[in-house]
């Protein structure tokens, strides 16, 4: 089997409301380039990939020179045509293979007729628990709904989010207002949802490494009587993580400092991170993060799937992968629930008591609905990217780490998008 063809769609879909975060906003969209990898076979996978609001069509199409006549069952070699270490100093493409790894993977459970989830080891459980994850909102733009910035509007959608959804694990993401206000949503969402360290919800909270150490030790501090499952990257960079392990007594967690196999290395000969939440984009693909997981599971070290933005396909990458790890004793984060729709046959993945059911479809077990993709392809053409890493409302600040430079929680205009 070869590959013929390589096309690649940028589409955009609403968001229920603008989310925040420490480097700035997702605009009340997400921007993703939906991938299709076809072959001499007739048969096509699919591949998805986000970029901070940015379309990557173009790099895509660059990857037809190396990759047209390739078969898609040598993903191994695909590595090293595309993403060699050395090579990679001049061009990055983790996050493209990754994509095409989906794609590859998809086309071969297609011929083999078996859900990918088969080629990666079988099926250790076929749903997978997911955390609810809470952002500050700005309002939607449109119908001025969804805002969260006050406490009492955080713990409204967090006991909403459990109602619709039923999840029992929940993650703030923080970095958006300065710490001493976090704290008390943190522990206001804590003392609604389960204050009790032996039964009621866990928690987990992130502000995506923007404090500095002291500043994260002295939050992780000020929660340690809460059910935690982690703490997430209080801080960035190995070094301040493992100040702050020192003097803090929960896990920490990270997506940011351990995402490839040197880190993780580094990672186990001293140990900064207990947790390492695995994302199949930014591990390069799938396959990667069953190896981390193998690796983790050795060194004892905890393993979570992490959510970079998603929408169906890459929620199944997700979802296959959350099957086959032993060792996924934390509930999943998506932020899929944000979403409004998809660009999958069938509609949005459902949440059932808090789990996603893996497809059994062969390959990724997700096909595209061309109506939607033409749709949102549209209106990505009408609306065009956004900055992921800037504030919508303070056009003059920069997300420098650590921050100190914070949002006003009693600023409540809406931005225009
Ligand atoms: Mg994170």
């Amino acid at each position: 089997m070869k590959i013929t063809d390589i096309r690649a769609t940028t589409v955009t879909v609403p968001l229920e409301a603008p989310l925040r975060h420490a480097a700035g906003a997702h605009w009340g969209r997400f921007v993703r380039t939906i991938v299709e990898v076809e072959t001499d076979e007739g048969l096509v996978g699919l591949g998805e990939m986000g970029g901070g609001g940015e379309s990557a069509e173009a790099t895509f199409r660059a990857m037809k020179t190396y990759l047209v006549g390739h078969n898609p069952a040598n993903l191994e070699e695909m590595r090293f045509k595309i993403a060699n270490p050395t090579a990679s100093l001049y061009n990055n493409r983790t996050q493209i293979l990754a994509a095409l790894e989906f794609a590859c993977l998809d086309i071969l459970g297609q011929k083999w007729n078996v859900p990918v989830y088969e080629i990666l080891g079988g099926r250790l459980q076929s749903e997978v628990p997911f955390a609810s994850y809470l952002f500050f909102r700005y309002p939607d733009a449109k119908t001025g709904a969804g805002e969260v910035r006050t406490i009492e509007q955080l713990v409204g959608h967090a006991r909403e989010l459990k109602q619709r959804y039923g999840f029992t694990s929940h993650k703030l993401k923080g970095g958006v207002f300065a710490p001493e206000y976090e704290l008390e949503c943190f522990r206001a969402l804590a003392g609604e949802l389960g204050i009790d360290r032996t039964r009621g919800d866990s928690f987990r909270f992130d502000p995506n490494a923007s404090w500095s150490t002291e500043q994260a030790i002295w939050f992780g501090q000020a929660i340690e009587d809460i059910r935690n499952d982690y703490l997430e990257d209080p801080v960035f960079g190995l070094h301040g993580m493992r100040r702050t392990r020192e003097k803090v007594r929960m896990p920490l967690a990270t997506n940011t400092v351990v995402v490839n196999f040197e880190q993780l290395a580094a990672n186990v000969l001293d140990t900064a991170v207990d947790v390492i939440l695995l994302d199949t984009t930014f591990w390069g693909g799938i396959r990667p993060c069953v190896k981390a997981a193998g690796i983790c599971e050795t060194f004892q070290l905890g393993v979570a799937v992490h959510s970079s933005g998603e929408l169906g396909i890459q929620l199944a990458t997700m979802l296959h992968l959350g099957a086959v790890i032993p060792n996924l004793t934390f509930a999943a984060d998506a932020h899929y629930h944000h979403l409004r729709d998809d660009v999958i046959e069938g509609g949005k993945f459902e949440y059932r008591g808090g789990r996603i059911r893996v497809p059994d479809a062969p390959g990724l077990g997700v096909k595209l609905d061309r109506d939607k993709l033409a749709e949102y392809a549209e209106l990505y053409k009408s609306l065009g990217g956004y900055n992921y890493d800037k504030d919508p409302l303070r056009p003059d600040w920069t997300p420098i780490v650590p921050n100190t430079r914070w949002a006003d929680p009693d600023d409540a205009r809406t931005p225009s998008m």
